[in-house]
């Protein structure tokens, strides 16, 4: 079994990479792939505790991207970290990211919310920060009771102290992802929240555009919508992925290999996707 969508404390998960892969070899999985929010910072470390493990590690990055007015995630797959364009594009994410969070604590202040960023610069250490970053600070201070709390009562969109934040389109995205000799996958549709029909046409254009494959399996997809994407998949030759999502703590419902509880994703998968990987280089 595998898991290629999984986060570490070099985005918003709370475990190290070393941590992580130590969880997953408990776990019993045979290849794991490192899946951090707009960071690579995390993929040397991981695929180094990979090696000594026993574990095949995936070298990836999830990167949060705008096509049209829809925001989506993209996932990158087999990427040299050391990549020059996808490390611009990156360094672009994180220096709007830190831009928008003083402007989040700002907001808070200004509706009578204490916040100091350095109590948000604590819980994100080096990790480009996030609004899950503020939403744990305000819980350490007792302001919230729940991460959920802080989101619903200020961070979501709409709310008081919501930001837009800087994302990179999803051609530029895929781009850099490629670049750096990777191959990209649009990670879990479900929450692009389009009908059936909508989403096919988008997967048909991005397929035509160079997109490699779709997250089938993950803890927000349904048996029915994943029996869905794998129709869709199937019919534009698009490779299948799948994963927990896992964030440790962040999220602890979701649990490393098996999400929910229920999770089984088969390493042929990642075969496959090899496979695309190894067809798109000798193109
Ligand atoms: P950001 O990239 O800073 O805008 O934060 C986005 C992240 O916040 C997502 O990846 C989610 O993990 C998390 N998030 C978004 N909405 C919520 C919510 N209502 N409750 C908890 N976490 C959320
Ligand atoms: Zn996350
Ligand atoms: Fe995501
Ligand atoms: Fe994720």
């Amino acid at each position: 079994m595998i898991d290629l969508h999984i986060h570490t404390n070099s985005s918003d998960g709370s475990l190290s990479p070393s941590k992580v892969v130590r969880l997953a070899r408990q776990a019993d999985l045979e290849a794991i792939g490192i899946t951090d929010h707009d960071s690579i910072d995390g993929i040397g470390e991981f695929m180094g505790e990979c090696r000594s493990a026993g574990i095949e590690g995936v070298a990836g990055i999830e990167i949060g991207v705008k096509y049209r007015l829809v925001t989506m995630h993209l996932l990158g797959y087999f990427i040299d970290p050391e990549a020059v364009s996808l490390g611009a594009l990156l360094g672009r994410v994180k220096s709007e990211r830190v831009h928008r969070i003083k402007k989040v604590v700002e907001k808070l202040n200004g509706i009578g919310v204490p916040l100091d960023l350095d109590e948000v610069n604590q819980v994100a250490g080096d990790s480009p920060p996030g609004r899950p970053h503020v939403a744990l600070a305000l819980k350490r201070k007792g302001s919230v009771e729940s991460v959920e709390e802080a989101f619903s009562q200020y961070l979501e969109k709409g709310r008081e102290a919501f930001v837009e934040r800087y994302k990179p389109t999803f051609d530029e995205a895929k781009r850099a992802i490629e670049q750096a000799g990777g191959i990209s996958v649009l990670a879990h549709p479900i929450s692009i929240g389009a009908d059936c029909d909508s989403l096919f046409d988008l997967l048909r254009k991005f397929s035509g555009d160079g997109l490699s494959g779709v997250e089938v399996y993950h803890p927000n997809q349904d048996e029915d919508f994943q029996k869905m994407l794998l129709g869709m998949a199937k019919k534009l030759s698009l490779a299948v992925t799948g994963g927990s999502d896992f964030h440790g703590e962040a999220k602890p419902e979701w649990r490393i290999g098996v999400g929910l509880g229920d999770m089984r994703i088969p390493y042929v998968l990642l075969g496959e996707l090899r496979k695309r990987l190894e067809r798109k280089n000798s193109n």
